[in-house]
This record gives structure tokens, sequence and C-alpha cells, in this order.
């Protein structure tokens, strides 16, 4: 995605876009039948009544038929009532397949995020996956519904007034002939312009709505570090550059419906020099010249809209082009089809390698085994590699080397679905909803949960305690992201989720360190319960809290240098024994003070 939105496309493929598209467009396409046949009848009563004029001045005014003079307004009355509806009909029919086209899109799009990779998300921001969705789609709908509409009226319309011009006199009518080259240059240099434009467009949108919203979620640290100025430029710039792009792509538009314009008027002019001419010989009847004349007028329309219905076409394919390559994106794979309800607990590293780019080796020859209802602690540095061991177990990124077993099956041979259901995972970054605690906790088991169950999870994560004094307890809500709960309230509450969850293997990734020791206590003890029935890997800085582990991996500079139990490590007087005595020293520090 990021990569896309600095390099401009080609231009070539606008056929391809387009086509796919319209498989989007096909499905509704009762809708689309009715409306095009509804533009078609409202051109044609626009061109017919160009022709009416012809009638009513030759019967009419020159020839004074009474009896044409009397139904005559009915007959107008009568038309434009159906053309009123033909109108309705056309505008409500196609904007409805055009809407129905970005609530499709939308869809897709969403659906799509959901089986993206983690590498995706690695590598773009919420602003350019929300402008794709918001803006990009939008620009689709222009494509795809005003230009339907455009296309066929203006269509219709431009070959009804050519068969009124050319039943009227084809000679002059001719002369109209040779300013379609003319436009053609035109409009073809134009729609190269606005295409290219376009897609700058929806960069400088993405990059607008970035700015935006990481200033939203940032804005205390935007605050407390005075950035409100560093900021505001970003932002200023960013609405500089869209305004700028938005109006190259207007004057671009301006500037060539106004030179078809001027290109159709001369060759009006010289039409009517020449019908004058004509009249003078009597070929043409007072009621076709007018006739002849409101349809030149007329055309002008029709020719200035599909001139700009050009520049949306494109603006509508560059904004698909964006759509469809997000839809592109590879989803996560899942070629595996072993499936298990609920696994033992085995789990066992061979020689496993992970970097997330070529720069950096982040894991190299990690090799451990963990038996099922053990308790392995996972210690080292910051960096160290510790997440992104971890976070190899559910399959967040596959392209690892060696391999990793579950039960004695490779992960890779699980569906994903059941892979992830053996683990509950209580990550470095607490995610909570903007949703009331209950259903925070409740996450992932939707329907089949009992608030005695909630009540017992959050006791268990000691966190029931602080619930309780809430004004709305178990439904108070807790904002975006738990804004409105402390640090070590989301801690808990993610810890109350993993223990609903209730599965096999407990991964606890650094998940009390925003607690204060007592706290932690507490809930040690609490998940000894938990712990004693299933297989847990723990990570924590505190080294105070894995002493009782089965057994410590530590990891250093994406490496395993040591494993033993607690009293071993010690004994080795190693890499761990000397960590354990740093914390030491602090932590009896701390009591002296
Ligand atoms: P901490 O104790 O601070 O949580 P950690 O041991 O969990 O550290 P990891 O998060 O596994 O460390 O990170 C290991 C290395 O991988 C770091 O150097 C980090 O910069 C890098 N890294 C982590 N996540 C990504 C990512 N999504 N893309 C690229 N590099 C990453
Ligand atoms: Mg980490």
């Amino acid at each position: 995605m990021s990569k896309s939105h600095s390099a401009p496309k080609s231009l070539e493929n606008a056929f391809v876009v387009y086509s796919r598209l319209f498989t989007y467009v096909r499905r509704y396409w009762p809708s689309l039948v009715i409306g095009i046949i509804a533009s078609m009848v409202y051109s044609g009563i626009d061109a017919w009544f160009v022709y009416f004029l012809k009638v009513l001045v030759n019967k009419g005014l020159v020839a004074k038929n009474h009896e044409f003079l009397s139904t005559a307004p009915i007959l107008v009355l009568v038309v434009f009532i159906m053309r009123g509806l033909a109108s309705f009909l056309s505008n409500y029919n196609i904007a409805s397949v055009s809407r129905s086209v970005i609530m499709k899109l939308r869809q897709d799009i969403f659906k799509h995020l959901q089986r993206l990779p983690a590498r995706f998300y690695d590598h773009s921001t919420s602003g350019q996956v929300l402008s794709v969705i918001l803006y990009s789609v939008e620009q689709v709908a222009n494509a795809s519904a005003d230009v339907i509409t455009t296309a066929v009226q203006s269509f219709f319309l431009v070959v009804g007034l050519l068969i009124v011009m050319f039943q009227t006199s084809w000679k002059l009518s001719l002369l109209y002939f040779f300013i379609i080259p003319l436009i053609t240059v035109v409009m073809r240099y134009t729609s190269l312009r606005v295409r290219r434009l376009s897609l700058s467009i929806q960069e400088s949108m993405a990059a607008l709505s970035h700015s935006a919203e990481e200033n939203l979620e940032g804005y205390k640290v935007v605050r407390a570090f005075g950035g409100q100025t560093f900021e505001a430029e970003k932002f200023d710039k960013a609405a500089r550059v869209n305004r700028q792009r938005e109006m190259k792509v207007i004057a671009a538009r301006s500037w060539s419906v106004s030179s078809v314009q001027l290109i159709a008027a001369i060759a009006l002019s010289v039409t009517l020099y020449v019908a004058t001419l004509d009249i003078a010989d009597s070929i043409l009847s007072p009621g076709g010249f007018i006739s002849l004349v409101a349809a030149m007028l007329a055309l002008l329309k029709p020719m200035k809209d599909l001139t700009s219905m050009q520049n949306k076409l494109y603006r509508g394919i560059a904004g698909a082009e964006t759509v469809f390559e997000l839809l592109d994106e590879k989803p996560e794979e899942d070629k595996g089809t072993y499936t298990v309800p609920r696994v033992k607990g085995k789990m066992e590293f061979r020689d496993v390698g992970f970097s997330y780019d070529a720069k950096k080796t982040v894991l190299k020859e990690i090799n451990f085994k963990i038996e099922p209802g053990q308790v392995v602690a996972l210690v080292g540095r910051s960096g160290s590699g510790k997440s992104t061991l971890v976070s190899l177990l559910p399959r967040f990124y596959t392209d690892y080397s060696g391999e990793i077993l579950l039960d004695d099956v490779s992960i890779g041979d699980y569906t994903l679905a059941s892979l992830r259901n053996q683990f509950s995972l209580v990550s470095q970054n607490v995610t909570l909803f903007n949703d009331t605690i209950a259903n925070n906790i409740a996450y992932g088991r939707f329907n089949d949960v009992s608030e005695t169950e909630i009540i017992a999870a959050a006791k268990a994560a000691h966190a029931y305690d602080f619930i309780e004094q809430l004004p709305n307890g178990l439904q108070t809500l807790v904002g975006e992201n738990g804004v409105l709960l402390s640090g070590g309230q989301r801690q808990r509450i993610a810890i109350a989720r993993a223990i609903l969850k209730n599965a096999p293997i407990l991964i606890l990734d650094e998940a009390t360190s925003a607690l204060d020791t007592e706290s932690e206590r507490y809930i040690q003890s609490a998940l000894e319960d938990l712990i004693r029935t299933r297989t847990t890997l723990v990570i924590a800085h505190r080294l105070s809290t894995v002493e009782h582990a089965d057994k410590i991996i530590v990891l250093d500079d994406a490496h395993i240098v040591e494993t033993g139990n607690h009293a071993e490590l010690l004994a080795l007087n190693g890499y761990y024994a000397k960590l354990y005595r740093m914390q030491f020293k602090d932590e009896s520090v701390d009591i002296e003070n």
C-alpha cells in the first residue's frame, strides 16, 4: 500500500479496471436496465421537442392550423409529465446502482482487511486504509453512476438531435462533423492529465486523513511535547497539497469544457451563416431553421456533459484502481486442514529463524520444547525478540524458517481458525473496544456466555473489585481503546478476556507490567489454578514473577543464550544470574527508600 501511494501507476489498464468494476455494477442489473431505458426516454423527449419546434412553427404559426394549436399545449404537458417521470426513474435507479456498488465495495474491503496478514498492517497506516474505504470508493460511485447517467442521457440526446438536424438539412448538419476530431483531441489531452491528477489526489487524501488520525490519537503527546505548531504545519501542508491538486483538476476540466464549447460555437456560427444563405434560397422552412438552430444550441450541453464526464470517469478509474489494489493484497494463507477441538499443549520450536525484513535477523536458531501443562518463561532485554517469538505461534507471520510444532503437528497444517482457537493471548499492547466491560471480557464468545462466567473471569483477573465500584459495573463503557480506564485496569480486563476464552495455551506478554506488585501477586495466585490446567508462556521483565516457572528461556540478540529453571540458571551464573542480581539490587534499594 505505502509504496503504491507514492509511485504513479500505469495508465494502460483502464479497460481492465473498468471491466472489473462492471462485474460489480452488473449485479444490480434490473435497476441499471430501468435507469438506462428511462434515460433514453428522457433524452428522446428532449430531442423530440426540438423537432416539435419545427412543426409548431410551420403548422401552427405559419399555416395557422387551429386544430393543431388547440392540442399542442396538452401534448406538451403530457410529454413533459413523461419527461419528469423518466428523469426521476433514471436518476433514482442509476444512483441506486451506484450506492449499492459503494456498499458492496466497502463490505468487500472490510472482509478482505480481516483476512490480510500482519505484514500488511505493519506497512500501511490506518489513514491510508480509511481513505480508500471512505474517499476512493466514493470516486468509484461517480464513475459508475454519474458517468452512466450522463453517458446514456447525453449520448442519446446527441444522437436524437443529430437525427433531427439531418432530417432538417443534412448538408448543413455535415458541417458539424468537422468539429468532432477537434473535440476528441481536447478530450484526450485532458483525460490523461485528469487521470494522473486523480491518483495524486487520492494520495493527498490519504496523507490528510493519516495526519488527522495520528493527531486525534496522539493528542496528549502532541500537547505535552508542545507539538501543536509542528503538527498544524504538517496538516496545513497536507490540506494545501490536496487543494492544489483538486484545483489542477478543476482547471483542466474547465479548460476542456470551455474549449469544447468554443469549438462547437464556431461550428454553430458557420452553420448559421450558411443557413441564412440557404434560407435565402428557400430550401429551409422557417420551422426547419428554428429547429436546426435549437438543435445546435441544445447540442452544447450534452457535449459539455460528455466532456466533463470523461474526467469523472478517470477519477473513478483512479479510485477503482486503488480499491482493487487493496482488494488484491494477498490474504493470510490458510491451506492447513488439520483441526482439533483442544490441543494438549505440547509445543516445539525446531531451528526457527525469522526476520521482519532482509536487513535484520530477529530470531535465529531457536530450539526448545514445552511439555503440556508446563509454565515457560521468556526473558531477555527489550528488543531481543520475545514478542516476535510468540507472534509466530498463532501464525501472524508465516515466513519463518525451521519448524514450529503444536502437539507434534506443524502449525502450518492446522486451519487458521483451529490453530488460533488454542491460544489465549494477552499481548503487550492491550486492545479494548469501545463497548461495555462485560462485552470486552466476553469478546470472542459473543452469544454463549453467561454473566456468572464473566464475573468469574473478572474475579480471577482480580478485576472485579474495581468493576464493582464503577457506577454501571460490568455495563460501564470503556471508551475508545479503554481510555476511561487506568493502564492496570485495562490489563486486568485483557487477562479476564483471556481467562474466559479458556484456551489450552495461555500466552501472557508483559500482561501484568502495569500493575503494582501487590495486584500482580494476586493475579499470579489467581492464575495459578488456571496455569495448572494448561500450558503457559509468560514474557516478563520483572524476574520475580517467573521464578517458579518450569523452564526459563533467556533470549538475547535474537537467539537463546540460556535455558533452565530459576535455580539452575542462578547456579550457571551467566546472563540470567546477572540480570537477576541487577533487579534484586534495584528492589532492595526500593525497599530501603
Ligand atoms: P520488549 O521487551 O521491549 O517487548 P521484545 O523482546 O518483545 O521487546 P520484539 O517486539 O520481539 O522484542 O522485537 C524484536 C525486534 O524486532 C526489535 O528490534 C524490533 O525493532 C523489531 N520489530 C518488532 N516488530 C516489528 C515489526 N512489526 N516490523 C519490523 N520490525 C519489528
Ligand atoms: Mg515485547
